[in-house]
């Protein structure tokens, strides 16, 4: 019986992940370091930190220390509140509603440490992630694909992995909800097509945040 979901924010709750995308690649052209747009997409769920330091070890086979790795993700966070803010995804809160409606505790587990939407939370999505209910960049040594943050998300909550079920729309968000023993939802909200979060332990992928709403009940396993 599913008693807590666990969800992720960018790509999930927010259309954020084109502003990222383009934030992260505007920083890696002043960087010299070479990378398509999209490929942001498949690192998406990692830290900051993480990011950063897989992108110097493919140009230059060394890692960033601490101070450049602070200064340069709060200039990709700079970059990232320039730009018109994100919308809601569509559907985001037709899903939220529907788990509060069935009693389903929300429990937000990013891998973002982005104050510029965190701060939205409460305003977009209103009673569903207070502040002791979110596992954030912050709050874990290891980010996704790691299983810690859904495992930490899960604790914080009371509650077992195999009564939670985790919302992501990332192959590495989706490995890190796998991993952790939580049934697991892929949402294909941007270009990674459904067979990548199949592929990485997804149980089920929908086509849209709406697609999920109008299947809540399969999704969560629930019986008519
Ligand atoms: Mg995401």
């Amino acid at each position: 019986m599913i008693k807590v979901a666990l969800v992720d924010m960018d790509g999930t709750l927010y259309d954020s992940m084109p502003l990222h995308s383009r934030a992260w690649h505007r920083l890696t052209g002043e960087l010299g370091i070479k990378a398509d747009e999209d490929e942001f997409y498949l690192d998406e769920g990692m830290t900051g930190a993480a990011t950063l330091n897989k992108l110097a070890m493919s140009a230059w086979g060394r890692t960033f220390d601490k101070a450049e790795c602070d200064e340069l993700y709060a200039r990709k966070a700079r970059y990232f509140r320039e730009y018109d803010a994100p919308e809601v995804m569509k559907g985001a809160r037709r899903v939220i509603d529907g788990l509060m409606a069935r009693g389903i505790k929300c429990v937000l587990v990013t891998g973002s440490g982005q104050n510029s939407l965190l701060d939205r939370l409460d305003d977009d999505f209103p009673m569903a992630f207070p502040v002791d209910r979110r596992v954030t960049s912050r709050d874990v040594v290891n980010g996704k694909p790691h299983p810690e943050p859904f495992l930490r998300g899960a604790a914080i909550a009371g509650a077992a992995p195999e009564e939670c079920v985790a919302i992501d729309n990332a192959p590495l968000g989706v490995e890190s909800a796998y991993r952790a023993g939580v049934r697991t939802i892929g949402v294909c909200t941007g270009p990674i097509p459904p067979e990548v979060l199949k592929n990485a332990g997804a149980d089920l992928v929908y086509s849209s945040m709406d697609a999920l709403a109008d299947d809540l009940d399969g999704a969560l396993g629930i019986k008519q």
